[in-house]
């Protein structure tokens, strides 16, 4: 008997969880296919997660999903933190208030969505998109990866045997968990097969060549297991019990963020949306660690009580409890079989869900990895050498996070153990750090620093200004019709790398004529004309921006060379390329040079990578910096 015919596709995820359709909106509306299978008969009904940091919200915009998201977050303005009383009297005090801000942000750092909400909003974006397929109920069983073809970029070396799943499968993260799903809340159905018809030409098979795989499945993941990846890393010596409630309380600071530290332990209170508060509640037996699986509800509430009162707490409704012991582990390795294989997410580190990053580092590690992917899928990385380092760079980028968040974990639960007399001062750095402003990527084909980077003009050496960081999202207006926009907004992820060209005061002649020079060399001259000026039915793989900084009357949009404002004879002009750091109509100034600290004369040029990094910094006029950064990623 012939063995069953394989279903090729370009991309097999495992897991449909936070990771898996982070990664999997990266391909919508192009013709890569993709195939998702996940253990689970449905979508997550309820999940653990919640609290998404700014930046993972501004990848929800950048997927076209941020307005619905944010429609039904709860944000988090204000903490409060409680301690002992100072005059040895029994009970907590308020010691202060304060705002849930990180001020350079200029916008929430930190809003609450819960976990199968954010999934819910993920998967509809991709359902509509025939190239992308979900199947549920359904495990991969083997896989094998033929490295003899690993560097010719059409093979399918990756063959994977899938399983459908009868049984019912434990869905919540087996490492750390033992709780009970009181309720299946918010929970979106789509009979197994997301809408997806198969026909007789594609009926679904057992086995799949595909030519990558990427591991999202979580803690406790299979095909780590399978690609002989250890967690290093161990338990730590922290219990906590978790519940969402209705809390009955006459604690006065129930509706805010609140760090509640009392001789037996510190509470996070954290609130929610329909009344509810989440509560971290530290469990302690004791000298001895409490096994998670012996932890019932009415101990860690009892633990609460101690903690809060004299204040009550009685139990209205219970949406959802848990108990764990964290375990804090990062991957040897985050890719395997010359970048054939990937992991991503719980799959490659776990750590305190305390400081809410388990989702957000998630969905940021399958952002970073998406468009690697994507460019390459789409054949735009020129050589097999190329094409593996730019894939190589997801682990170079990625794990030093992970190390870096394990590290902070660290100090965070001790934080929560033994509150320092410098508590508040280190919970506003915790609140800075879990923004992910300090992730600097280090140097690659993707992050360039110029020669002597320290020798080039001021403008180029601010903090956050740099090669290898995120582009701080910034305010600017539409020159073409004064509508305010965030930038991060603007950039959505098509793939697309941005020459994002800060041109200064453009009224001025100089800086006006240098705006004129670099637009000419950029859209016509012959190094960079087939990658930055659109093609018929293409996107071209730059968008060429400019943000100025001169009176809005005073620049004529249309007078611009053509590259600030292609042509097609679909659409007209593209009015959208062009902005103002100047004062909206209703929204205030954005003032945007002042927050990226640019001389309003000198200005200076920016590659933004697709996915809102900074690849390169570089004088206004460097066009040859922009050719040395792509030719430098070998990418047409
Ligand atoms: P998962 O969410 O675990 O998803 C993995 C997916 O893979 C699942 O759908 C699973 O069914 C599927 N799968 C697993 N094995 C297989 C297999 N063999 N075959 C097919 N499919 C498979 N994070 C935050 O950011 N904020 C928070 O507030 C927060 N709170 C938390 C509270 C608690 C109590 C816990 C335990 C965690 C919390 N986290 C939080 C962490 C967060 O839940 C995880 O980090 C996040 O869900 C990881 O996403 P993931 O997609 O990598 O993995």
């Amino acid at each position: 008997m012939s063995p069953p015919a394989s279903t090729k596709v370009d991309l097999l995820i495992v897991g449909a969880g936070p990771a898996g359709l982070a990664l999997a909106n990266w391909f919508r509306g192009t013709n890569i296919k993709v195939l998702i299978v996940d253990k689970k008969p449905g979508p997550t009904p309820r999940g653990q997660a919640e609290g998404l940091k700014s930046t993972t919200n501004e990848i929800f915009d950048s997927y076209g999903i941020g307005p619905q998201v944010t429609a039904e977050s709860w944000r988090l303005e204000e903490i409060a933190c409680w301690g002992t009383r100072k005059d040895g009297g029994e009970g907590i005090v308020r010691e202060q208030v304060i705002p849930d801000r990180v001020a350079e942000l200029g916008k929430p750092r930190e809003t609450m969505l819960q976990q199968s909400r954010v999934e819910h909003h993920m998967l509809h974006n991709i359902l509509s998109h025939d190239n992308i397929e979900i199947r549920y109920s359904t495990t991969p069983i083997s896989v094998d990866v033929d490295t003899s073809c690993v560097h010719e970029a059409d093979t399918f070396p990756v063959s994977v045997s899938l399983e459908k799943v009868t049984t019912n499968t434990n869905t919540t993260n087996g490492d750390t968990t033992n709780g009970t799903n009181c309720h299946a809340t918010n929970g979106h159905h789509i009979n197994g097969q997301n809408g997806h018809q198969p026909n007789e030409h594609d009926a679904p098979s057992d086995m799949i060549s595909a030519k990558y795989i990427v591991g999202c499945d979580g803690a406790r993941s299979w095909l780590r297991k399978q690609l002989d990846v250890s967690l290093e890393g161990d338990l730590t010596d922290s219990v906590f019990g978790v519940v969402d409630m209705v809390p009955k309380s006459n604690f006065p600071d129930i509706r805010r963020v609140c760090y509640l530290r009392a001789a037996s332990g510190t509470i996070l209170l954290v609130p929610r949306s329909n009344k509810e508060v989440r509560m971290y509640i530290p469990v302690e037996s004791g000298t001895a660690l409490p096994d998670p699986k012996d932890l019932t509800f009415d101990r860690v509430m009892d633990a609460a009580r101690k903690i809060i009162a004299p204040y009550t707490m009685e139990v209205g409704s219970v949406s959802w409890w848990s108990a764990y012991r964290v375990r804090q582990r990062v991957g040897n390795h985050f890719s395997r079989l010359n970048e054939r294989a990937f992991l991503v997410g719980d799959a490659v580190h776990t750590h305190s869900p305390k400081a809410g990053q388990g989702m957000n580092t998630s969905i940021q590690d399958a952002y970073n990895l998406g468009w690697k992917l994507r460019l390459t899928l789409k054949g735009k990385v020129r050589s097999s050498g190329a094409r593996q380092d730019l894939l190589r760079t997801y682990e170079s980028e990625r794990r030093p996070v992970a190390l870096d968040l394990i590290a902070f974990d660290k100090g965070f639960l001790k934080l929560f153990a033994a509150p320092s007399s410098q508590f508040d001062t280190e919970i506003l750095q915790a609140l800075k750090f879990t923004t992910g402003l300090s992730i600097r990527y280090p140097p690659s084909c993707a992050v360039q620093l110029p020669k002597g980077i320290e020798q080039l003009g001021p403008s180029l050496l601010k903090a956050d200004l740099v090669p290898g960081k995120r582009l701080p999202d910034f305010r600017v207006v539409y020159q073409a019709d004064g509508v305010p926009t965030w930038m991060h907004k603007r950039l959505s992820a098509t793939g697309q790398f941005r020459v994002m060209i800060f041109a200064g005061d453009i009224s001025d002649s100089t800086a006006s004529k240098r705006l004129h020079d670099v637009g000419k060399y950029l859209g016509e001259g012959k190094s960079l004309k087939h990658v930055v000026m659109p093609q018929s039915e293409q996107e071209p793989l730059v968008e060429v921006l400019v943000v100025h900084c001169a009176e809005r009357d005073l620049v004529d949009l249309l007078a611009l060379p053509e590259v600030y404002r292609p042509w097609s004879d679909e659409s007209g002009y593209d009015f959208w390329r062009v902005f103002g750091d100047v004062e909206s109509v209703h929204d205030g100034h954005g003032k945007a040079y002042e927050r990226l600290e640019i001389d309003r004369q000198v200005g200076c040029t920016v590659v933004v990578r697709p996915d809102g990094y900074i690849g390169a910094v570089l004088e206004v006029d460097d066009v040859e910096g922009v050719e040395r950064y792509f030719e430098g990623m070998n990418v047409s």
